[in-house]
């Protein structure tokens, strides 16, 4: 039993005393995470000290960096993706790669700046192979969106395709139903639409999302008709 990598005096003389009884190898479990009470993080900021080294789920094994909500801390209107790819995990950013210049024009469109807006993740970290998130991964992040939900406090959250609308309504509705439907959660509207990945792939789905994002634009602006 090697005693060499511990700094410590005490645990060193623990593992001398084991290895004298004859021990060879002794397993150590690590410290517990600590347990993410609702209501319980200060600010972002406090969201990301909490978050740093997460190992609460398989995730963390293959991630670069994990990737937090990015965007106003004050915002109206927030949007919640999936989950990061290849260029998030790289960046730390979320929707920085192809999906997330759509989103970018998608948000000019509407007439603001991604700077106003805050933008986040249903998961913190990359799936491999952008396979979908599991359940275990989403429970595990969900302390760490209803936090950032809960600090921003946005009038609108926009649900990016299936897994963030999931996430957010805890419903398992398709989101073919759900699509350019107001719901409420979190205490704000939430208005489902598809994925801008899966607009990359099936372009015709733009002109929904299009319509979706008028009718949050027009609600934020306070139109009537636009909250039916
Ligand atoms: N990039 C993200 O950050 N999230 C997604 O859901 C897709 C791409």
């Amino acid at each position: 039993m090697s005693t060499g990598t511990s700094d410590d005096p005490s645990i060193a003389a623990e593992l001398e005393f084991f290895r004298d009884l004859g021990f060879r190898e002794i397993f150590v479990s690590a410290p517990a995470l600590p347990q993410l009470l609702p209501g319980s993080m200060a600010d972002l900021a406090a969201v990301a000290r909490s978050i740093d080294g997460c190992t609460r789920c398989k995730l963390s094994a293959s991630r670069t960096r994990i990737v937090l909500g990015h965007g106003n801390p004050a915002a109206d209107l927030m949007f919640v993706g999936e989950a990061p790819g290849r260029e998030e995990d790289e960046q730390g950013l979320p929707f920085v790669g192809p999906a997330g210049q759509l989103l970018t024009k998608i948000i000019e469109a509407m007439g603001m700046t991604r700077e106003e807006v805050y933008i986040v993740n249903t998961v913190g970290c990359r799936p491999l192979e952008n396979r979908n998130p599991e359940p275990d991964e989403v429970a595990a992040c969900r302390p760490f969106l209803q936090e950032q939900i809960r600090l921003v406090a946005p009038r609108v959250i926009v649900s990016l395709g299936t897994f963030a609308t999931h996430a957010i309504l805890q419903t398992d509705e398709p989101i073919s139903r759900l699509r350019g439907r107001w719901q409420v959660a979190h205490g704000a509207r939430v208005m489902p639409t598809f994925h801008p990945a899966y607009l990359l792939r099936s372009p015709k789905g733009k002109k929904e999302v299009w319509t979706d994002m008028q009718l949050v634009r027009d609600y934020l602006a306070g139109k009537p008709g636009a909250a039916e």
